[in-house]
């Protein structure tokens, strides 16, 4: 039997896990209601008859009968029909998704009133003034957001009824001046829509409901979907609530209220109440609202009966729940509910709260705070007691608190902050021009732009601290300066400040103070310490929930001892990544010339023994800051041409000489070893384990370098574990062979010293086709690294130094990824390979030790995809280390 799809739920009828289907408001007034709370009888029509009429075109058959159904049902319950003349039923018809989204339709109040009705009302009520001022606000709203008239011109003339009559509130119209105004407002939609106000109660409400099924298409809808990752053919529900009314005198009000501080996670009263109000009023500032707590001399009872239920809510939710209510002559009625936001703070106070009260076990306290909530604790911020005015207020684009004089072009930035200034680029907008001056800032402004915009983008991807948006700002690029709201003028040179956390925008210097978050896992503030405060006591709760969770081990990316000694305060197990051609810059660059200019074995030799001392001394200090845990270290990775002189700085200067006729004999060498290393695609050229296999001793030199130094700790009685790690290896063969010198210069050392130094030897596994054929890697290679940077841009042949300030942007805005997969690893593509190889390899090798030290292991997101492939390890950079035991965590749980 076919059963009939059913369109419309009554309040009785759904539950809050029925988000997909009622939305997310729809269904948690189901859920209210069955709890037995005081919600408005009403209906909910579902997300599917919204698909079908977004499919379709139009509306699906069967919806309006069971609209008219619902209605009949209601109307008997409440004892009287939508719009009757001399009683009216009155409904609200609310949007409502799965996600609240902005550009989605708002409520409409008071449907039912017309002409006719609103007299009705006004004698059922006893009250004149309170029927029109209803009617009044139906037009408004239904005017604006179903007809689509501009909404100013209401407010214009509503301004203007105001003033006539000398008054600065609405609620001092009195009932002659609102029916005027109602009369003006009819006007002025026959003129804006073309149409009359319909007089028909039913025909509001179908036109309403039509109206929310559109608004999830408006232009705006559609792009926050986008950039938020929504799926576009999810739908929105609508609601039809019964209306209750906070707007019929002064023991009638409306508020909102959240169980508990979103700010700080403490339990009580928080809260604003509006007497005399109707719905938005109490957000829109049209009157000065008064403190929840206030209620209690207002309506005791109705009071009690709210902290009743917001208990009752708390413990049902088991979270931090938003509510609106309305007193109707004191009668309370819950109109929404939700799981509120909160703060990233707020988050983990409140997950070990409800810990602590019982509410919730730690695998669930582990669910209510993420990564990047804890990235956002980690970031130094500006000191709130500092009474510096904001100007402005633009999007968080990316984190952080950057001071810094006020400059309006990259030339200038750069200029500046070579003289040792430190400054703010300052943009309407930015483009790939502007990259220089973004590098030599401290943070960046725009006026123009969101979280997708350029700036925004490359800004993050650089760590770098970014407003964007702030479109209170004009920004004169011409006359280099900006004009804030109030006349502020800010010029070049002046001092701003900018919060990329809040969007805040400062004029003078606002003092920096560190996290108190890092100063914790720094161990520089103890949890327990008074000052330490609840924030750290919760985050150090919530680190060890995580850390008794997750399987996963955590390493950092370290080159050298300092590095690595913060990294193990930050937790890490281990060093997943050392570069070593970190230890090949400043002095020792000439030496690298050297070798690469040496003509013969002698001469090669000669720079690579002056060479092996300096490694064997990074090396041991490293060993020993990692002192019984592991350290991967990667032979040379970058080309050559990275250690020479600017190919054409270099030409130009042997090109004077030669002109003065003194060219110098080592220049002339050096070009020519620049001319013939140089290559039109160096990622791709000659690099990694190519230079091993190229350069006669190169890899020996760094093999017996951590060798040595292995067997020199061990003589310490330290405990060094060093792992040697072949870049770039593409085929088995290449790796054969790089790993036969090694053993041997391995053995030779441990014949030389006597000891048994227990190197493990591997790759990464950053080329499609080392991914590919990974199981025959891994008969030679004792564990995998997925270097999953380059193996992003070789899978998807995107150069990772040009794609993101170029085109990104645009790939961004058109949808074609919510993110840039070199940020967040691409699951279907990379992460398959990733998948095959881990399989392959493990097929061949069983206890193939296998990790990722691509920027990917410090990313909440990638983190979990590595969890559930079955990784051993995750390695990222030391300040990303508790963000990624934080997700491992979550991941397992
Ligand atoms: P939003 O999603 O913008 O919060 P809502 O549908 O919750 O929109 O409604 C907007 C305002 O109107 C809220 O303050 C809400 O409490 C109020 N409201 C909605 N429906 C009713 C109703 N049936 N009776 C009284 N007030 C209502
Ligand atoms: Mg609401
Ligand atoms: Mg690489």
């Amino acid at each position: 039997e076919n059963k009939k799809q059913k369109f419309v739920y009554d309040f009785t009828e759904g539950n809050k896990d029925l988000k997909d289907l009622l939305g997310g408001k729809g269904a948690n007034l189901a859920e209210m209601t069955n709890l037995g709370l005081p919600v408005p009888p009403g209906f909910t029509i579902t997300t599917e008859a919204c698909k079908v009429y977004l499919d379709s075109g139009t509306e699906p058959a069967e919806l309006r009968e069971e609209v008219s159904a619902h209605l009949d049902a209601l109307e008997q319950k409440m004892g009287k029909k939508l719009g009757q003349a001399d009683d009216p039923l009155l409904v609200s018809v609310r949007s409502g998704a799965k996600f609240s989204m902005p550009g989605m339709m708002d409520t409409v109040l008071n449907i039912g009133l017309s002409d006719a009705s609103v007299k009705g009302l006004a004698k059922q009520a006893g009250d004149e003034r309170f029927a029109w001022d209803s009617y009044r606000r139906l037009i408004q709203m239904f005017g604006k957001t179903v007809l689509g008239v501009d909404g100013e011109l209401f407010e214009d003339a509503l301004d203007a009824a105001k003033e006539a009559k000398k008054v600065t509130v609405d609620t001092d119209l009195g009932p002659a001046e609102l029916q005027k105004l109602v009369k003006e407002f009819k006007k002025i939609v026959k003129r804006e829509a073309g149409r009359d106000f319909p007089q028909d109660a039913r025909e509001q409400m179908d036109l309403a409901i039509t109206a929310v099924f559109d608004s999830w298409n408006g232009d705006r809808a559609k792009l926050y979907r986008r950039q938020e990752r929504i799926p576009g053919d999810l739908g929105t529900a609508v609601n039809v609530c019964s209306m209750v009314f906070g707007n019929l005198g002064p023991d009638s009000g409306t508020g909102v209220a959240f169980t508990r501080d979103p700010a700080s996670g403490h339990q009580g009263v928080y809260g604003d109440y509006l007497q005399n109000a109707q719905g938005e009023d109490v957000v829109a500032g049209i009157r000065n609202t008064v403190p929840l707590a206030d209620l209690e001399n207002i309506d005791k009872k109705s009071y009690d009966q709210l902290m009743q239920i917001m208990e009752t809510l708390e413990t049902h939710y088991k979270d931090l729940c938003d509510i609106e209510f309305t007193i109707e002559r004191g009668q309370l009625w819950m109109l929404q509910t939700r799981v509120g936001k909160r703060t990233a703070a707020a988050a983990f106070r409140i997950a070990t709260q409800l810990v602590d009260q019982g509410l919730i076990d730690e695998a669930e306290a582990l669910q209510r705070v993420n990564g990047a909530q804890l990235a956002q604790l980690m970031f130094p911020r500006f000191d709130e007691d500092t009474k510096v005015e904001k100007i402005a207020r633009g999007i968080a684009a990316s984190p952080g608190a950057a001071v810094g004089k006020a400059v309006f072009d990259s030339y200038t930035a750069i200029k500046w902050s070579r003289s040792g200034e430190k400054v703010i680029l300052i943009r309407r907008e930015t483009n790939p021009d502007d990259l220089d001056g973004m590098i030599a800032a401290e943070g960046i402004l725009t006026s123009r732009g969101g979280k997708t915009s350029h700036a925004a983008v490359v800004a993050r991807g650089m760590g770098k601290t970014c407003v964007c948006g702030a479109e209170e700002l004009e920004v004169d690029t011409k006359r280099r300066r900006m004009t804030a709201p109030g006349g502020v003028v800010i010029e070049e040179g002046d001092v701003v400040s900018i919060d990329g956390s809040s969007g805040k925008v400062y004029v003078g210097e606002v003092p920096v103070v560190p996290s108190p978050v890092v100063e914790y896992f720094e161990g520089r503030m103890h949890a327990g310490a008074e000052e330490a405060g609840e924030l750290v006591a919760a985050v150090h709760r919530i680190m060890s929930f995580a850390d008794g969770k997750r399987r996963l081990r955590v390493r950092a990316n370290a080159d050298n001892a300092e590095d690595a000694l913060r990294a193990r305060r930050f937790g890490a197990q281990g060093i997943g990544l050392c570069r070593t051609e970190h230890m090949f810059l400043g002095e020792r660059r000439e030496m690298v010339e050297k070798l690469i200019l040496a003509d013969t074995d002698d001469e090669r030799e000669e720079a690579l023994k002056e060479l092996l001392p300096l490694q064997k001394k990074d090396f041991i200090e490293l060993f020993e800051a990692m002192d019984g845990l592991p350290v991967t270290v990667r032979l040379l990775d970058p080309p050559l041409h990275e250690f020479l002189p600017d190919i054409t700085e270099l030409s130009v200067r042997v090109a004077l000489a030669e002109s003065r006729k003194d060219a110098n004999e080592n220049d002339l060498r050096l070009l020519q070893a620049v001319h013939k290393l140089h290559e039109q695609n160096p990622m791709l050229g000659l690099r990694g384990v190519r230079l091993g296999l190229v350069i006669p001793g190169l890899f020996a030199m760094q093999v017996r370098a951590i060798a040595e130094a292995a067997a020199e700790r061990k003589e310490a009685k330290g405990d060094p574990r060093a792992e040697i790690m072949i870049p770039l290896v593409g085929t088995v063969q290449e790796l054969e062979i790089v790993k036969d010198e090694a053993d041997a210069v391995i053995a030779e050392v441990e014949a030389a010293t006597g000891t048994n130094l227990k190197l493990t030897i591997g790759t990464m596994i950053e080329l499609p086709r080392a991914a590919l054929t990974a199981g025959q890697i891994a008969e030679a290679a004792q564990f995998f690294s997925f270097g999953t940077n380059d193996l992003t841009q070789t899978v998807w042949g995107f150069s990772r130094d040009d794609v993101e300030a170029s085109f990104f942007t645009a790939y961004l805005e058109k949808g074609i990824f919510g993110v840039s997969p070199f940020e967040t690893i691409d699951k279907d593509g990379v992460g398959s390979l990733v998948k095959h190889a881990v399989k392959q390899g493990r097929a061949t090798r069983p206890d193939l030790k296998l990790g990722v030290c691509g920027e990917h292991g410090g990313d909440p997101e990638s983190v979990h995809f590595f969890h559930e492939v079955g990784l051993d390890y995750v390695s990222c950079s030391p300040f990303r280390i508790p963000v990624a035991r934080l997700e491992a965590g979550r991941a397992a749980v």
